[in-house]
């Protein structure tokens, strides 16, 4: 009788993956509120774009709403890692609520320029994917028909935008690379556009790329463990496969990776987005372990270091 050898499978971890700074104050935010209030604390959207992290903070004693109508005055509600329309606190505070915003500090960032370039007289042409909860937060710091939606290179060459001055911002978590086609697309329509000062895509969205695209070439198939509704993650699949993956796959849990996806193959590549915890991509692995001899190999194009405050109600 033969005996059973499981086949070699080596794994490149692409590096970093994972957790952002922005997600993980967020996440801390709420465990902090339920802690200081006590259960429920409502939390108004998906507080990162992950179902695994949201039932985890749903069995702690979170409340998860679209709407703050949704919420009853006298509960603290926390706004999520996406950022929220200038309305939404503004509402809040009229109702005299306790409010807490896990905005990512980078999108604040990304409002308050927007908000700048806008009191300053210029039009904001808004690269982003309509209906993205970032992007509606971005649209609700300015003043209504302020700004132009551009979703491709066709948008940037030919959607009508008003004859005022110009400038650009981003939505955080695009592609590196579709977005400085967009850019040039729009620099070559309209030479005079303003530059921002700094570019909107995030760090964490920057590296993540980076580090698939870096083992993309050797890696026979990529799995992204990801949410299908998380913008970076998608984005990540993309990277992969143009920077030369042959296929690349999207998975929320280990239990629906099928193993058997992987025979014949030597070495595949894993990364997660950056709001999917590392526990996740254990359980990948730990799939592939049932039928493979899994090798790692981390491969690591940036060391990410930087971590966010929270907020002082929270910490005092
Ligand atoms: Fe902040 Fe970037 Fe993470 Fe979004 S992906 S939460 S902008 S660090």
């Amino acid at each position: 009788a033969a005996t059973m050898v499981k086949p070699a499978l080596h794994v490149l971890l692409a590096g970093p993956r994972g957790f952002c700074a922005g997600v993980d104050r967020a996440i801390k935010i709420v465990e902090e509120a339920i802690r200081k209030f006590g259960p429920p604390v409502y939390v108004r959207h998906e507080i990162v774009h992950n179902q695994f992290v949201v039932e985890g903070l749903r069995a702690q004693g979170a409340v998860f709403v679209e709407e703050l109508d949704e919420v009853p005055d006298d509960a603290p509600v926390v706004f999520s890692a996406h950022g929220v329309p200038k309305a939404v606190p503004a509402e809040a505070k009229r109702r005299e609520m306790i409010y807490l915003d896990a905005t990512c500090p980078l999108v604040s960032k990304v409002h308050r320029a927007a908000e700048h370039q806008s009191s300053a007289g210029r039009h904001i042409l808004l690269i982003g994917h309509e209906g993205h909860p970032e992007v509606v937060g971005t649209m609700g710091q300015l003043p209504e028909g302020s700004f132009t939606l551009i979703e491709s290179v066709e948008d940037a060459e030919g959607k009508p935008v008003p004859d005022l001055p110009l400038t650009y911002t981003t939505q955080t978590t695009l592609s590196v690379e579709d977005t400085a086609g967009i850019v040039a697309a729009l620099r070559r329509r309209f030479p005079d556009m303003a530059e921002p000062h700094k570019d909107s895509i995030c760090y964490a969205t920057t590296n993540r790329q980076a580090a698939v695209k870096a083992i993309a070439e050797r890696s026979e198939m990529m799995v992204v463990v990801g949410a299908p509704n998380s913008s970076n993650s998608v984005r990540l699949r993309e990277v992969a496969v143009r920077a030369g993956c042959p296929h690349a796959i999207m998975v929320q849990r280990g239990f629906e990776l099928d193993p058997a996806l992987m025979d014949g193959k030597a070495t595949i590549g894993i990364s997660a987005g950056a709001s999917a915890p590392e526990l996740l991509v254990e359980e990948v692995l730990a799939r592939l372990r049932q039928r493979f001899m899994v090798t790692t190999e981390e491969v690591v194009v940036a060391e990410e270091t930087i971590t966010f405050k929270l907020p002082a109600l929270l910490t005092r």
